[in-house]
């Protein structure tokens, strides 16, 4: 068996794999990244590009169907999806390429083929076998489905969404999370009739309830129907439509079903639990360093328990890098992770929802700014809020530790909503920035304003 040494085999080369690679490799280190289907992985090729592409598409539907209400004559004449496919397989060729000949650059050794990691260094392909100093496992996740539906037919999760050739009639969509509301939003926007069914009793539920309230009253408004704190029990399928029961004795009938319950950790066949690594439902446990049980044998992304983001991975990935080569970098605060849900109106958040503030910090106040009160978001013709969540009682110091935003383009403030929750930052600190008019960034400051106690466009 041929072997091959590294400073470091990375076994998976998605957001988590691939950014350590390149951040080691940087950093001197000599670096194998072992891939069984495409470099970039999930959210290059299945997830977030493809979604936000689609999602891009919708708007501009929307936009066509919707030109009468500023005064532009256009109408919607149909979504021809092949033109759709191309431009989002489009979008998605160029990032492959340009992330193909990144890791070229950095001297990267690619190997196309299914690891498995066998311990306690090493990662067998094939015949050959890698052993690295250090080994990171960043296998990715999988669509899960629940017990006794069977993916196939007209029962499809996202992977299948998102290259559909024909625009469905009617969409049944079980789970109201995060993927679950955007397919919802796209296939809206595309013309069908779309139902979400969710267990839980609210729409986004892993965000403050106030966002699902908004999120909720919007869909309403676009007549996406919803059915939350209801259970499946079946779905039967024929040639060319699925039957949904639910728990109230309710049956949908649809063109699709598109599962949307989770993702779970792609770990089940690549040697972990053989070779000794702690897991835990599935999932590679690991500390605070992203250190497994094993020695010098290190876990990254969606397959470590947590939220499951490209932008984690990413910085999770550059987290092993720095450590393994030396410099110590400070341990990622998981509430800081930026989140944004790119429906139409999008959801974002940072820090904590006000249920874990009051949990983690007593006494805190909140401030709800209504997007009414900004000339762009009017503009847009959104509407929506933001609400911020800083500790302690009225009138005393204490930094912001929850924002939360809804309405159409609010994703694009979160980069400031990250700096505020990351540096710790009060509400006076952001007041006396100056936010450009008119911007729904100004909304942000404004939000600011008014939790300092000096509100200019609202009446809080
Ligand atoms: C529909 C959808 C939309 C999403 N939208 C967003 C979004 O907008 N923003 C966001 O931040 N996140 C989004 N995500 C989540 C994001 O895609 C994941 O969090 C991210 O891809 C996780 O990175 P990872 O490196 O852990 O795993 P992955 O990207 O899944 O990569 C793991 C890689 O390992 C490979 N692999 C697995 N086992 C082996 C083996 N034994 N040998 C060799 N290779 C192996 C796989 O082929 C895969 O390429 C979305 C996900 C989905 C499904």
């Amino acid at each position: 068996m041929p072997e091959h040494n590294a400073d470091l085999v990375i076994l998976g080369g998605g957001s988590g794999g691939y950014a350590c690679a390149l951040r080691a490799a940087e950093l001197g280190k000599s670096v194998v990244l072992i891939e069984r289907d495409k470099l970039g992985g999930t959210c290059l090729h299945y997830g977030c590009i493809p979604t936000k592409a689609l999602l891009h598409a919708a708007e501009v539907a929307d936009s066509a169907r919707e030109g009468d209400k500023v005064g532009v004559k256009s109408s919607l004449s149909g979504i021809d999806m092949a033109g759709v496919n191309s431009y989002k397989d489009g979008v998605i060729a160029k990032l492959y390429k340009g992330l193909q000949g990144l890791v070229k650059s950095r001297k990267i050794t690619l190997v196309e083929g299914t690891g498995k990691f066998v311990g306690p260094n090493t990662v067998v392909v094939g015949d050959d076998t890698y052993v690295g100093e250090k080994v990171v496992l960043a296998t990715g996740s999988y669509s899960k489905s629940i017990p006794g539906l069977d993916i196939g037919g007209r029962v499809i999760t996202s992977s299948e969404a998102i290259r559909l050739d024909e625009v469905p009639q009617r969409v049944v969509v079980l789970g109201g999370g995060v993927i679950g509301v955007e397919f919802a939003s796209v296939f809206k926007s595309f013309g069908a009739e779309v139902t979400i069914v969710e267990a839980l009793p609210r729409l986004v539920p892993n965000e403050d309830e106030f966002a699902s309230k908004l999120l909720e009253r919007a869909f309403r408004r676009r007549k996406i129907a919803f059915k939350t704190g209801v259970k499946f029990t079946g779905a039967k399928q024929t040639d060319d439509a699925v039957t949904v029961s639910l728990e109230s004795g309710e049956e949908i009938e649809a063109d699709y079903l598109l599962v949307a319950v989770g993702r779970g950790p792609n770990t089940a066949n690549s040697g972990f639990e053989e070779a000794g690594v702690t897991m835990e439902r599935g999932f590679v446990l690991t500390d605070e360093r992203l250190r497994t049980n094993l020695p010098n044998v290190y876990a990254v992304g969606d397959i470590v328990p947590g939220l499951q983001l490209a932008h984690r991975g990413f910085a999770q990935g550059i987290f092993i890098a720095e450590d393994i080569a030396g410099l110590n970098p400070p341990v990622i605060d998981e509430a800081g992770i930026p989140r944004v849900t790119y429906c139409e109106p999008e959801v974002a958040s940072v820090g904590l929802t006000e249920a874990q503030a009051k949990e983690k910090y007593g006494e805190i106040q909140t401030l709800t700014y209504d997007l009414a009160g900004n000339g762009k978001s009017q503009i847009l013709q959104t509407q929506g809020a933001i609400k911020l969540i800083k500790t302690g009682a009225e009138g005393t110091p204490g930094p912001v530790v929850g924002l939360h935003m809804v309405g159409a383009r609010v994703g694009e403030l979160i980069g400031e909503a990250q700096l505020v929750y990351n540096w710790d930052a009060q509400a006076e600190d952001v007041a006396a920035l100056i936010h450009a008019h008119p911007t729904q960034n100004e909304a942000f400051g404004e939000a600011h304003l008014a939790l300092a106690g000096k509100p200019l466009h609202s009446h809080s």
